[in-house]
């Protein structure tokens, strides 16, 4: 039996990116997914090729209804246990320079969106038994940059809203964990000042001086969503090759 059969999970931004991998790792790995973006193109373009085990649904994070609508789907293939909110937006802008407008967008979208996500499953994962909400924050989210205030914001935010819901729900045999993700190869990584997508140059002085790749969270969200990792909840999970470790000064001996 593969790992993550009889599992159903909502995947938020999973039409390309992180999100998309990971929806693709667990078909793999014999769940159900429900592909939810606002990318209809793309999302239903990937459910077709993913086959029976996936479906679209558009969904805005930041509408509480649509979330509704996402889970009735989800719970149409089958006990609702798994839910990412892995939707995200990354804006540089200083603090100086930034709107209201342009700093409640962001909350909005990764934060409110994460707290939507997480009100919307406790219902269905109370009626399957157990469940793993899984919240993809960031190193950003453990540490912060100049011109990131609203998204560094947001991240620290998730992870405050994930430790008080697994607070409240583990009782319930609902687990809630933060997952903080380094430099990873997406198009976001691509735009967002650290090197153009595939460069390793910035990840000179990390413990692994590399750039990531989708595939490397995808594979621990899937551990997280697994019964392997069924005493893990209200913990922050490092993907970022050391990043939040430290870095490897140049003027110091190194071995
Ligand atoms: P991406 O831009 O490729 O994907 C983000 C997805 O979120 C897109 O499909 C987009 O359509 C979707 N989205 C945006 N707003 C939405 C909304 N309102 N409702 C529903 N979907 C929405 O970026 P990615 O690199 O795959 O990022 C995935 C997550 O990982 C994000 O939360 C991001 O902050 C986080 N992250 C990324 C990196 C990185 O280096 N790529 C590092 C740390 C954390």
């Amino acid at each position: 039996m593969a790992r993550l059969t009889g599992k159903t999970a909502i995947i938020t931004g999973g039409a390309q990116g992180m999100g998309a991998v990971t929806a693709r790792v667990f078909v793999e790995q014999g769940a159900n997914v429900v592909i939810a973006d606002i990318l209809e193109d793309k999302g239903q373009a990937l459910a077709a090729e993913l086959g029976e085990q996936a479906r679209f649904i558009r969904l805005d994070v930041t509408n509480p209804q649509q979330w509704d609508e996402a889970v009735a789907v989800a719970e149409s293939m089958g006990p609702l246990n798994v839910l990412i909110n892995n939707a995200g937006i990354l804006v540089f802008k200083a603090i100086a320079e930034q709107s209201m407008e342009e700093f409640n967008k962001v909350l909005n979208i990764n934060l409110t969106g994460c707290y939507n996500g997480i009100r919307a499953v406790i219902e269905p994962m109370k009626r399957a038994g157990s469940g793993s909400i899984i919240n993809i924050s960031s190193v950003d989210g453990l540490q912060a940059k100049n011109s990131l205030s609203a998204y560094a914001a947001s991240k620290w935010g998730m992870r405050g809203l994930t430790k008080s819901a697994a607070i409240e729900l583990g009782h319930y045999k609902i687990r809630v964990n933060t997952v903080h993700p380094g430099g990873i190869d997406t198009n976001m990584h691509s735009t967002d000042g650290e090197g153009s997508s595939g460069a390793d140059a910035f990840y000179k002085n990390h413990a692994l001086p590399r750039v990531g790749q989708p595939q490397e969270v995808a594979n621990m969200s899937a551990f997280l969503a697994s019964d392997e990792a069924t005493y893990s909840t209200g913990s922050e999970f490092c993907v970022d090759g050391g990043w939040n470790a430290g870095l490897a000064l140049d003027f110091l001996p190194k071995s």
